[in-house]
């Protein structure tokens, strides 16, 4: 995790490093540090937030510098301190880095740099590089910091993307990256470095994402350089023009990026949806799907890999695929899979799911069973990112940049890109008919307007979020596709309100929850109609019998669960398969309403990060 921001150029930058880092707050945000250089140098870090440290150079005059580097921090080794904070710094004061990801070995060369006599003011993995790539340069005096870092990250295990500055080559900056995100955006003679482009998208869209394996050096003189670390071979730069907008990675007038990613979900599904829906005569277009057909048609499993919300996205994918194309399924956690010597036949088609394409679990995951000769069909929605990279093929969710670290928007279009497919598959297999084809593709034309019409009653929940925000615990229960959406309802509320919640498959509240319901118990049950509606009816009696308080996601038009429920909240009529979509949207709005009346820090809930790029 952790976010990384870097400049070399002709323009003052401290304003750049600080609004970039503000911008990649969402990857860290326990505590933030810079570096930047005119003739002397300048190091100010901070615990905390980036506003805390802005706060801290609000007096000092910095605008001769033109280098410098940036990082909001998400702790993996060393408590959230000043000392610990980044950029770390070599022994001798000369080199600074910025690290975002993990350094594996790095006990055993911070003992063999020990014995050499160097001294380290951190716990931190970062600040044994920084001085390893210190050695590698006294033992090589010619050598320059480029080929310094180079040699030094050859020897170390783990994951990284890093900024390097050495006061002896004051016109240069390094960058290199294994595992970890890093983009560098182009404009004249300014090069700007980011763990995604959003710190630099108002300057320039021309953008260029290292691979695994790269090291660039950024120069006044030379301009760029770019090498694979291992080999030392030049490599292609491949600049790409950047769509991104500037106002989408702005709140735009929302209290928090969680509340504006939650009601920009009409367009997003529109935008996931676009150039794959037809109506007249109704028609789901997948190219990935066309081109990757035979694969598809001869495959006995699916194997879903993911984590967090990801993964409650791939449950419900799960029922889909069953239902719809009847290939079994299985969904797996990233971080277990690959751990665990799994099993993986010819024929499997194995699919990793995640919102940042950058999930290092899911990435390892995916690698693994590369190897094994599975042929993989990644789910993600950042254009570019290391999964849509590493995979065979695969679909972009289109969701657009999400940056509230409690996931929204990015669920729900993955849940709506995984019924097309699992539509598409469903229909060229002939497993449904094509009225069922039609009826579904009419229910997910509707989708977008049916969650404008929950958004619009989003005072409804904040009503009922207000009745229920000083509970200590809550229970999600689901039967069949809502049981997903149970699990997603309450790990979002676990996320930002750090109020303990649980999800459970409806019927399993008998095997054990059923202990905790008392007076005090809020119980969401998500009840929309068919399916399984009888049967959610006993359960909400056998919760009211116990005292507990249900508050119900029910479909319009209800009479039974509304009348037995304490707070309900309806969802319009639908398609069977796209209620759990629906019904999710309630949930997102009452935990993010609950938090907010906790007065919790939303989009930066404490511990979490966004983008978790170390395993
Ligand atoms: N491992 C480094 C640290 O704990 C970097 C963590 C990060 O990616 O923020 O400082």
């Amino acid at each position: 995790m952790c976010g990384i921001v870097g400049y070399i150029g002709e323009q003052s930058t401290k304003d750049f490093i600080i609004d970039g880092l503000k911008k990649l707050e969402y990857r860290g945000y326990d505590s933030a540090g810079v570096f930047l250089f005119d003739s002397k140098g300048y190091l100010k870090k901070c615990k905390g937030k980036v506003a805390d440290l802005e706060k801290k150079m609000d007096d000092d005059n910095l605008s001769s510098c033109t280098i410098g580097m940036g990082h909001t921090r998400w702790a993996t080794h060393g408590i959230p301190n000043t000392k610990n904070s980044h950029p770390h710094v070599s022994n001798n004061g000369k080199i600074f880095i910025v690290h975002n990801g993990i350094i594996e070995n790095y006990a055993s060369i911070k003992q063999i740099l020990i014995e050499k006599g160097y001294t380290f003011q951190s716990e931190t993995d970062t600040e044994v590089l920084v001085n390893l790539i210190e050695e590698v340069k006294k033992s090589n005096p010619e050598l320059k910091i480029g080929k310094a870092t180079q040699i030094a990250l050859n020897q170390v295990v783990g994951a990284f993307a890093i900024v390097v500055f050495d006061k002896d080559s004051p016109n240069e900056l390094v960058v290199a990256k294994l595992g970890s995100p890093l983009a560098i955006g182009l404009k004249g003679k300014d090069f700007f470095v980011g763990s995604d482009p959003s710190p630099f998208i108002k300057e320039t869209n021309r953008c260029l994402y290292l691979n695994d394996y790269e090291l660039a050096i950024l120069s006044r003189k030379k301009g760029l350089t770019l090498r694979d670390f291992r080999t030392n071979r030049v490599k292609d730069q491949k600049i790409e023009k950047l769509k991104l907008q500037i106002e989408q990675v702005e709140k735009g007038g929302f209290k928090h990026f969680m509340l504006k990613e939650i009601f920009e979900q009409p367009k997003c599904i529109n935008d996931s949806l676009r150039g794959r829906i037809f109506s007249n005569p109704a028609k789901i277009k997948i190219s990935s799907v066309e081109e990757y057909w035979e694969k598809f048609k001869k495959s006995n499993r699916l194997i879903f890999i993911s984590c967090g919300t990801s993964w409650h996205a791939s449950l419900l994918g799960e029922y889909y695929f069953e239902e719809l194309a009847r290939i079994p399924v299985e969904v797996e956690y990233a971080s277990e899979f690959r751990y665990r010597n799994p099993i993986i036949y010819k024929d499997d088609i194995v699919i990793p799911v995640s919102q940042s394409g950058e999930t290092a679990d899911t990435i390892a995951a995916l690698k693994l069973a590369k190897e094994m000769s599975a042929f993989i069909y990644g789910i993600c929605n950042v254009v570019g990112s290391s999964i849509a990279r590493e995979t065979h093929t695969g679909i972009y969710t289109h969701a657009g940049p999400e940056i509230g670290v409690a996931s929204t928007k990015a669920f729900t279009c993955q849940a709506v890109t995984m019924l097309i497919i699992a539509t598409e598959i469903g229909y060229k297999l002939k497993k449904i008919t094509k009225s069922k084809y039609s009826e579904i593709i009419d229910g997910v034309q509707n989708l977008s307007d049916n969650v404008k019409k929950i958004l619009k009653k989003s005072n409804k929940v904040e009503e009922i979020a207000k009745k229920y925000s000083k509970s200590k615990n809550f229970l999600y229960l689901g039967r069949g596709y809502n049981f997903p959406v149970a699990l997603e309802g309450a790990l979002k509320l676990k996320e930002i309100s750090y109020i303990h919640a649980e999800g459970y498959p409806a019927a399993e509240m008998k095997h054990g929850p059923i202990a905790l319901i008392d007076k005090n118990m809020p119980v969401v049950v998500v009840a929309t109609k068919k399916g399984n509606y009888k049967k959610i009816v006993s359960n909400v009696m056998e919760i009211k019998a116990r005292g507990g308080k249900v508050i119900s996601i029910v479909t319009e038009g209800d009479k039974e669960i509304k009348k037995i429920s304490d707070d309900f909240i309806e969802i319009p009529e639908c398609h069977e398969l796209i209620s759990p979509i629906l019904a999710n949207i309630p949930l997102q709005l009452l935990s993010y309403y609950i938090a907010d009346f906790k007065g919790c820090s939303i989009d930066q809930p404490r511990n979490l990060a966004k983008s978790v790029t170390v395993e």
